[in-house]
C-alpha cells in the first residue's frame, strides 16, 4: 500500500475550513461546547472552558459536580455553570443537543464516575474531545474505549497518557498513526513534536511550539482550542491540526515566562495576523 503523505502544520493545510465568524451569524449557530468539570482540580475545566470561549465558540458551559458548584460559578463569568451529580445527570443534560462538542478529562480524576461520563458522553455521538483522566481511566480495558467511539472523536495524550492505552513500539509517528487506526479516533500526540492522525492514515507534524509550553494547563488549554472549533463545525482532523498550530503560535509570540491562562489571552492576537 502506498504511505499516506504527512505534512508539516501550517495554516496553509486547514484555513479554508477556519469558522470564522459570520456577518449574519448569532451566537446559538455557533455551538456550544459542554466542559465536565472535575470536583476539586478545578482550574483545568476552566481553563479548557475559557479556551474554547477564546477560539469562537457561541455558548461553553461547565458541567459542575454540586460539591464544586461554587468555585466554578464564582470564577466563571462569560461561562455558564450547570449542576451534573453522575452519569444520568449528564445524559439529560445532553438531550439538549445544542451542545453539539464535549470536553472530558481535564482535572476529573482516575475514578469509576470519569469513566461512566465518558461512556455516556460518547453514546451521544457528539463532538467530542478525550483528555488526561478521561484517557488514563481505560488503562485496564482500552478496548472498552475503542468500542464506545462511534462519533467525531479527538484523544489529546501526552507520552504517559497514550502509553496506558497503547503500545510504546516504532517511532512517534507510527505509533500515533495506528493508534488513530485503532481507536477510531483522532490522535494528537503531545510533546514537543505533537503528531495529529487520523483513523486513515492521514497525519500532520507540528513543530511550531516553544519549549514554554511544558508547564501545568497548557495541555487543558489545548483540549478547550480543539472542542470550540468542533462546536463551530470545522472537521475533526482540522479542527485538531488548527488548534495544536493556534497553540504553538500564541505561545511563540507569548515568548518566556510563559502560563497557561496566557495562551487564550494571546489568540485574538494571533488569530487577527491570520485573518
Ligand atoms: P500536557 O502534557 O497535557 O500538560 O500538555 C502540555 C502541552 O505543552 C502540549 O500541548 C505539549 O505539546 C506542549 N509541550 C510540552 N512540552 C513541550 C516542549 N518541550 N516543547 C514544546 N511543546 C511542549
Ligand atoms: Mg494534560
Amino acid at each position: 500500500s502506498i504511505e499516506p503523505v504527512v505534512f508539516e502544520n501550517s495554516p496553509a493545510l486547514w484555513m479554508n475550513d477556519y469558522p470564522w465568524p459570520r456577518a449574519d451569524g448569532h451566537k446559538y449557530q455557533r455551538g456550544h461546547v459542554l466542559v465536565v468539570g472535575g470536583a476539586t482540580m478545578t482550574g483545568a475545566a476552566r481553563l479548557s472552558a475559557l479556551a474554547s470561549a477564546r477560539i469562537g465558540a457561541g455558548l461553553v458551559t461547565v458541567a459542575s459536580p454540586g460539591s464544586a458548584w461554587a468555585v466554578y460559578a464564582a470564577t466563571l463569568t462569560s461561562i455558564m455553570v450547570q449542576r451534573v451529580d453522575g452519569a444520568g445527570m449528564l445524559d439529560q443534560v445532553l438531550g439538549d443537543d445544542r451542545k453539539n462538542a464535549v470536553v472530558v478529562g481535564p482535572g476529573a480524576g482516575v475514578s469509576d464516575s470519569t469513566r461512566d461520563y465518558v461512556l455516556a458522553v460518547l453514546a451521544h455521538k457528539r463532538a467530542t474531545v478525550l483528555d488526561a483522566d478521561a484517557i488514563s481511566v481505560f488503562a485496564a480495558d482500552p478496548q472498552s474505549l475503542f468500542d464506545a467511539i462511534k462519533g467525531p472523536c479527538v484523544l489529546t495524550p501526552h507520552e504517559g497518557e497514550f502509553g496506558r492505552l497503547f503500545s510504546a513500539t516504532e517511532n512517534k509517528l507510527e505509533r500515533a498513526r495506528q493508534a488513530a487506526r485503532h481507536s477510531g479516533a483522532v490522535l494528537v500526540l503531545k510533546g514537543a513534536d505533537t503528531i495529529i492522525a487520523a483513523p486513515d492514515g492521514r497525519a500532520i507534524i507540528n513543530s511550531n511550539a516553544p519549549p514554554d509550553l511544558a508547564t501545568g494547563g497548557t495541555g487543558d488549554v489545548l483540549t478547550g482550542f480543539i472542542a470550540g472549533l468542533m462546536a463551530q463545525g470545522m472537521d475533526v482532523f482540522s479542527a485538531a491540526a488548527a488548534a495544536v498550530w493556534l497553540h504553538g503560535e500564541a505561545a511563540t509570540r507569548f515568548g518566556p515566562g510563559l502560563i497557561a491562562e496566557d495562551l487564550p489571552q494571546m489568540l485574538p492576537r494571533v488569530l487577527r495576523r491570520l485573518k
